[in-house]
């Protein structure tokens, strides 16, 4: 079976506060220039999208500087983190997981917090979990194979504290020299649903030249 692992992307969709949300405006119809089109704005951090380490790191890759292997992931780890409310990630909270991400390319984190999405889309916005500075740290020093982390919340950061440039600077590269891209915003909804981790997922970028990151379309292949 294959499910997405994205959301559609909408104007209205949940975005950290503040930010600008994709435009979609119609360009021509059927009835008045004979064909439909769509003209697009399309700011590259809202909805399920792959971070890249120019997003912090002023020497860090462009997204399209990237080889197709750092979006495909043959062996994938995760790791159940149950939220009611958003609080940091911490080391301790992966410690259970560490020998299944040693051999992982992607970890995916599961706090639930993709179940209120539609339900609480302002405390999903505003007061989601978030990746503090120390697992960031933990990640890059601890998992030499680990290409992505993909959240199933809105961000490696939160508007609700100042610790996200140290977060997304850690992971980027600017504390050791190792990078893992982060896919944020992802919809980790069919794990829950079919209780499965999924063997393999592609996470593929537009490939706009010279921007730090982009949406991502990501589909999960998952054993029948
Ligand atoms: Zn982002």
């Amino acid at each position: 079976m294959r499910a997405y692992l994205s959301y559609p992307l909408e104007d209205t969709s949940v975005v950290w506060p503040g930010e600008a949300t994709v435009q979609i405006r119609r360009d021509t119809s059927i009835e008045k220039q004979g064909y439909t089109s769509f003209k697009t704005l399309l700011p590259n951090h809202h909805g399920t999208h792959c971070d890249g380490p120019r997003h912090f790191n002023p020497n860090g890759p462009g997204l399209t500087e990237l080889e197709l292997e750092w979006f495909c992931y043959d062996h994938v780890a995760a790791a159940d983190i149950p939220m009611e409310t958003g609080r940091g990630v911490t080391p301790e909270d992966l410690r259970p997981y560490e020998d299944a991400v040693r051999g992982a390319e992607l970890l995916l984190i599961k706090t639930g917090f993709c179940l209120r999405r539609d339900s609480d889309p302002r405390a999903y916005e505003s007061h989601g979990p978030y990746l503090t500075p120390e697992v960031c740290r933990y990640l890059v020093e601890s998992f030499p194979k680990l290409k992505a982390v993909g959240l199933d919340f809105l961000s490696v950061g939160t508007p609700a504290n100042h610790l996200s440039r140290l977060a997304h600077q850690t992971l980027f590269g600017c504390h050791n020299g190792k990078f893992i891209l982060a896919i944020e915003d992802m919809d980790l909804r069919p794990l829950f649903q079919t209780g499965k981790t999924p063997d393999q997922v592609l996470a593929l970028p537009l490939r706009l030249v010279g921007v730090d990151s982009s949406q991502v379309t990501v589909v999960g292949q998952f054993q029948d």
